[in-house]
């Protein structure tokens, strides 16, 4: 996935949880510059290593026991009820000889019948739903007969099941046609239907889809390549965990970016999407050069209408896209070369448990870089690792519960949403730049490939990363890292005293400009923009000193119409500052903006913000109008921001 859901409160940013005038200085401290000294202070608490989490603590599966190898849906997706119906049937074996039951993870699901394969025959079996449980759903515990090795499960999903999204019309790009799409990550698959729904189990799976005849089904699959016809069918042969199931179903369109690698979208934007994202062969040949093959098949991209609530999602073969991607200049595309890398970490060697997600989102996040480097140039990814260290800054300074700043994620965190911080992303990613430094480019990249060949396609901990590390860069490097350089890395807190603060040059100019500014020595129209990245800018925004003031942010949109950036991240940064600052002429642009995308990233900061700097009032309205458009996810989400505190 790209980028922080922050469902828990315990991760949301201190603006949500401190008092606006307690809050503002510590946030404006982090912004200020992005060096190593502004870092909040190392904690040089370095923890004994726990071990790895035995056991995904958020599943019911008895994987242990019996584990579920294929899963074969058969369904009909019913825009008039919201729903999902049709059978599920999953073949298993038997880790334990003598299991004698199977259970599976069920969130929200309407189960009318389960039976198990004798010889040709189908038999009803026995099944119990067990408690709901408002993270994990409810278990479905089915008796297995002793020779049966598949049972089918006659199901339907529920209208406000929390992985699928169901939009109207008038809330698509094209207005006439409903769309659907599914999120499955990190627990919700188990609302799209009856699964072992962990990371540590995989199966492989099939589908035949039945839709209204005018709308077109993808999945994470190889694609039905018959006729627009309301019949479709999917085969996903390499194994993936459920997580990775995903299915959408709208008014599609395709244009091909290569002979194997092209763009879903609806058809009012599948040639800007296609155009934006014509570089994608050539980050997938910079992939299969440092790390071996592609080993997927097809690589296709689908954009989703504005309420995806994700920048992406890896979905394998299908990675699916938010279109505030579509900035016009490719400059937000590195969440095209997180997803694909995901190819390699992720979806081929994936975390065993939601505490080892950095596995996932760090390993990734380092790759993206490695990618936008090799197609974009150097300057652009020391530009873009900077955006993330100083994201990474704002965030543990923000964060209350320090166990959370850790790698390795306690096995108690209360739900797998919380391990999706910049803590996994961006101190993972920072953990591999680390390492690359201390052992050089060729051994590191070496070493990173062997890590995705003796793990593919397996669940892995952080425990068997640092064993891989510890017996082949270590053991033939020695000197080059201690092993409690590496060991604070991976279970200690806060920042590492061997991080290094990227400083790229692209930044020093800006810097001069802003300075020069803020101490009056020029006026915002003498600022030299032209030509300035996205990046530049976001470092612009990101660095203005607290104190900037209305009046500044009033003289700098009046020359560059920051209020109204076409650029969904410089607009995000823009309207962040403009809250903090009490700068009301952005306000009708971000009420706007509020209504019309649905990404966490962006939506969830601006409705704690404006929260906490006496806005409420325009919050929830905005959100009144907003909340038809926003996922499953994100509505609850927003809630939570918008909760009275007392
Ligand atoms: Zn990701």
């Amino acid at each position: 996935m790209s980028v922080t859901p922050f469902k828990n409160t315990r991760f949301v940013s201190c603006l949500a949880l401190l008092a606006a005038t307690a809050c503002a200085p510590k946030e404006a401290d982090t912004q200020e510059t992005m060096t190593a000294e502004a870092a909040p202070p190392i904690t040089g608490k370095t923890p004994a290593p726990v071990g790895p989490v035995e056991k995904d603590p958020f599943t019911y599966a008895n994987y242990d026991e019996a584990r579920v190898t294929n899963l074969a849906l058969d369904i009909n997706v019913l825009f008039a009820e919201k729903t999902i119906d049709g059978t599920a049937t999953l073949t298993f074996e038997r880790v334990k000889p003598d299991a004698s039951r199977l259970v599976l993870d069920t969130n929200d699901l309407e189960i009318r019948k389960v039976e198990a394969k004798s010889g040709a025959a189908w038999t009803p079996v026995k099944f119990s739903i067990g408690p709901d449980d408002p993270n994990l759903g409810s278990p479905l515990e089915i008796e297995i007969p002793a020779p049966a090795n598949e049972v089918r499960i006659s199901y339907r999903t529920s209208p406000a099941a929390e992985g699928l999204q169901w939009l109207n019309a008038k809330q698509t790009a094209g207005g006439a046609h409903p769309f659907m799409y599914s999120q499955n990550q990190a627990i919700n698959a188990r609302s799209m239907a009856p699964v072992q729904d962990t990371p540590a189990v995989r199966m492989t799976y099939t589908a035949k889809v039945r839709t209204p005849r005018n709308l077109l089904a993808v999945m994470s699959a190889a694609q039905d390549e018959g006729p627009r016809d309301g019949d479709y069918e999917f085969s996903m042969p390499q194994p993936v965990p459920a997580y990775l199931l995903a299915i959408a179903v709208g008014d599609l369109d395709f244009r091909a970016v290569s002979e194997t690698i092209g763009v879903y979208a609806e058809p009012s934007i599948v040639e800007a999407a296609a155009k934006e994202f014509e570089d994608t062969p050539q980050m997938e040949q910079a992939a299969s050069a440092l790390y071996g093959p592609y080993r997927w098949g097809r690589y296709d991209l689908l954009v989703l209408p504005p309420s995806f609530p994700f920048g992406g999602m890896e979905n394998p073969r299908l990675s699916f896209m938010t279109p505030t991607l579509l900035a016009g200049d490719k400059s937000l595309v590195g969440t095209v070369a997180h997803e694909l890398a995901h190819s390699w970490s992720g979806n081929l060697v994936t975390n065993a448990t939601w505490s080892d997600a950095w596995l996932n989102e760090g390993v990734t996040s380092y790759v993206e870089n490695r990618l936008m480097e090799a197609v974009f140039g150097e300057e652009r990814a020391q530009m873009e690792q900077a955006i993330a260290f100083g994201d990474l800054q704002r965030e543990l300074a923000g964060l209350e519960d320090t166990s959370l700043s850790r790698l390795q994620l306690p096995s108690d965190i209360a739900h797998p949403d919380d391990a999706f911080s910049d803590v996994a992303y961006v101190k993972g990613q920072f953990f591999l730049h680390f390492l690359e430094t201390r052992y050089g480019r060729t051994a590191f990249d070496a070493f990173l490939k062997s890590w995705f060949d003796s793990r593919a396609f397996k669940a892995s901990t952080t425990a068997d990363f640092r064993d891989h590390l510890m017996k082949t860069l270590v053991a033939q490097n020695p000197g080059a890292a201690s092993a409690s350089e590496i060991d604070e890395w991976l279970y200690g807190e806060g920042l590492p005293s061997t991080i290094a603060a990227p400083q790229p040059s692209a930044f020093e100019a800006v810097e001069r400009e802003q300075s020069a500014w803020m101490n009056g020595e020029m006026a915002a129209k003498a600022i030299t923009a032209d030509g300035w990245t996205t990046q530049q800018w976001l470092h612009f925004i990101n660095t203005l000193p607290a104190n900037a003031g209305s009046g500044r942010l009033r003289d700098l949109d009046s020359f560059f119409d920051l209020s109204h950036s076409a650029n969904a991240e410089i607009a995000f940064a823009w309207y962040r500052r403009a809250i903090a600052e009490g700068y009301a002429p952005a306000l009708p642009a971000i009420e706007q903006f509020l209504k019309r995308v649905g990404r966490g990233k962006f939506i969830y900061p601006l409705y704690e913000d404006l929260v906490a700097h006496d806005e409420r009032d325009l919050a929830e309205r905005a959100y009144a109008k907003a909340k038809p458009l926003y996922h499953p996810i994100a509505q609850r989400r927003v809630e939570e921001i918008l909760q009275p505190t007392n």
